[in-house]
């Protein structure tokens, strides 16, 4: 993720990445209590381009109040420290990794008066690769949307995505795929499902799901492609219907499954609807093409 001469944005400051640090009484690292984003910048012919920035720094700001974690940054400025921390890098197509913690030595469960912003930059291939995934349903759920504010990215959250992960690699699967507290299929543990049936599209609705900027990004450019979206519970058995899937995340962008357990989705994915989503999403991002609907993510409360 970094070197001796990559600079990373620390409280005010760019500070060489290895010396980007916190302590061990830090507040956040026992408790999870801590919010981040995932945001990819694109070389684009009018240079470094950050993908959707002010949803994403829309969505830290609503993560921390979410949490009760106080953001000193607005929008505006996150989005500028952001580019001056890839132009110190010299990255134009990179992963972007904003965290608000609480340093502060704390060991009680107050929420923070104060909190600390790091922004880091690495390059980052297509998380989940780009081979087709073998998708397993996982005996993890989504966390309950009543104990916790699903639709914020906190960091604690992120304990379901990893053991979730981790069993379904331990049974020889690409990657998991968890469903909501009423056994509906609800997402994977870094990015939305989508499945296709009879030329339309479905996926889960807002409720249990990190409702993904990537994911908003593809029933758009769907619907401007005259396709069918549906927002909709559905369960894994409902799979058996469908004739192709795929997963959306800004670090994973558009990748195809090939199947979930037993079910497996024959149609090579170029030919199907979320094949050529991800071409016009790669176009899109890399400033091929400029999208005609602006949706706007209004987190729910
Ligand atoms: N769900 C979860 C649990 C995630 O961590 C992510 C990645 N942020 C997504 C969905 C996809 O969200 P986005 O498209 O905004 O990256």
């Amino acid at each position: 993720y970094y070197s001796s001469n990559t600079v990373a944005f620390l409280d005010g400051e760019f500070v060489p990445a290895g010396q980007a640090t916190c302590g061990v009484y830090a507040q956040s690292l026992h408790y999870g209590y801590a919010v981040f984003e995932g945001i990819r910048a694109y070389n684009t012919p009018a240079g470094a381009r950050i993908f959707k920035a002010e949803q994403h720094y829309e969505r830290l700001h609503y993560s921390c109040k979410s949490i009760g974690l106080p953001l000193e940054y607005s929008v505006e400025e996150l989005t500028r420290i952001s580019y001056e921390v890839l132009e110190r890098n010299h990255l134009t197509d990179a992963y972007i990794r904003p965290l608000v913690f609480a340093a502060t030595p704390n060991m009680s469960l107050k929420a923070a008066t104060s909190s600390n912003v790091l922004i880091a930059v690495w390059e980052w291939g297509k998380y989940l690769g780009d081979q087709l995934l073998r998708l397993t349903v996982s005996p993890y759920e989504r966390p309950n949307p009543k104990a916790v504010p699903i639709e914020a990215k906190v960091a604690g959250h992120y304990v379901n995505s990893i053991i979730a992960s981790s069993e379904a690699k331990g049974r020889g699967y690409d990657e998991a795929l968890l469903l909501d507290m009423n056994g509906y299929v609800a997402e994977g543990p870094g990015a939305n499902f989508f499945f296709e049936r009879n030329g339309e599209l479905f996926t889960a609705p807002a409720g249990s799901i990190l409702r993904g900027i990537t994911r908003n990004t593809i029933i758009d450019l769907a619907r401007e492609a005259g396709i069918m979206v549906h927002e909709k519970f559905f369960t894994p058995e409902e799979l058996r219907t469908a004739s192709a899937a795929f997963m959306t995340g800004t670090a994973a962008e558009v990748i195809g499954v090939a199947s979930v357990d037993d079910i497996s989705f024959d149609t090579p994915f170029q030919q199907t609807i979320g094949g050529m989503l991800s071409s016009h999403y790669h176009a899109l991002v890399t400033g091929q093409t400029v999208a005609r609907t602006a949706r706007v993510v209004e987190p729910q409360r």
